[in-house]
């Protein structure tokens, strides 16, 4: 399959919707999007990916006012969350309307939703005829794309269209919150804080460990994610090797040990989030074996970026 690339967000609406699959950049990181009205596009996407079938995909809208279409009920801590922060980089988990089919929600009777915060998302949404199934346009397993030229990485020549953007401000997926259940659940940490949340519904708590024989709240999250080929190995604050070996990177906020051939000092948190992805698959590129990372402070955006380090380190 040949993979069209465009500026244009109007071009790449008209391609998804004769039922073809299409990269967007969002402000979390890039989508591989499919209408949830198209089973072939579907379909493709799990097929380009990669992506075992019993993990769902997040359902992206223009507008708030699309909620009715993809949700059947909102709970009142629903309704705060999406006043609070839709558009933005939030997923709800709601229960599902008839019009989200099964393919979408990997069978399940609820649908995770998102409102981008990013003008072209924003317009190529508009104009597409439908609401927009789309995980992280990577291949699975991989770290997530964070640039249009990650997508293509990974992808050309597996999806129809990568609509082009600038590279994504946040970097690190979405926040998800369940709230389909009698308490609201942070599901996922990303860019909008436990803290946050907290702010306006006090009784989100971050999800436990999924009990052994329970059916994981989130699928997606029990398979391995984030990795780049390097072994990953994460150390706290001030406990950094002395000694790091050949062809080994580092990155976070402090200062890196002697010896590593690529070392990357974050001045922010907001800047390490966003550089992490991209800084894998810089390693990547240049044949690094082993990539040692600083775990930030569990909170705030410390807590996201925690959390893609530990599971990179895993995986
Ligand atoms: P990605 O778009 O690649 O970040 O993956 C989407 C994530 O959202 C996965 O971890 C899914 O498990 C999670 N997700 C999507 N829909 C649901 C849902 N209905 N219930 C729970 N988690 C969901
Ligand atoms: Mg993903």
């Amino acid at each position: 399959m040949e993979t069209l690339i465009t500026d244009s967000p109007r071009e790449a609406a008209a391609i998804l919707n004769q039922g073809k699959t299409v990269a967007f950049p969002t402000e979390t990181v890039y989508g591989l999007g499919a209408a949830i009205d198209s089973p072939k596009a579907l379909a493709e996407v799990f097929k380009a990916k990669g992506r075992p079938p019993d993990n769902p995909l997040i359902v992206h809208i223009s507008t708030p006012e699309e909620l009715p279409r993809v949700a059947s009920t909102l709970s009142p801590e629903a309704k705060l969350l999406i006043s609070r922060f839709f558009p933005g980089p939030l997923t709800l988990v709601l229960p599902k309307s008839s019009a989200v089919p099964y393919a979408v929600t990997a069978g399940l009777d609820t649908v995770g939703v998102r409102c981008p915060a990013h003008p072209i998302a924003h317009e190529f949404l508009q104009c597409c005829h439908s609401p927009i199934a789309a995980p992280s346009a990577n291949r699975s397993g991989r770290p997530s794309a964070t640039s249009w030229e990650a997508v293509q990485n990974d992808l050309e020549g597996r999806i129809s269209v990568i609509l082009r953007g600038a590279p994504s401000r946040i970097g690190l997926e979405s926040t998800i919150v369940d709230c389909s259940g009698p308490h609201p659940l942070m599901l996922r940490a990303g860019a909008v804080t436990l803290e946050e949340l907290q702010a306006v519904v006090p009784s989100i708590t971050p999800a436990g460990k999924t009990i052994k024989n329970e059916a994981p709240k989130s699928p997606g999250l029990k398979y391995p994610h984030y990795a780049p080929k390097a072994a990953i190995l994460t150390h706290e604050q001030g406990d950094a090797p002395q000694e790091a070996g050949p062809a080994s990177a580092w990155i976070g906020l402090g200062t890196p040990p002697s010896g590593i051939a690529i070392a990357k000092t974050c001045a922010s948190l907001d800047e390490y989030a966003r550089e992490l992805f991209s800084f894998f698959r810089y390693c990547d590129r240049e044949a690094i074996h082993a990539i040692y990372c600083e775990l930030p402070p569990n909170q705030g955006l410390g807590r996201a970026i925690r959390d893609r380090l530990k599971r990179a380190e895993q995986s």
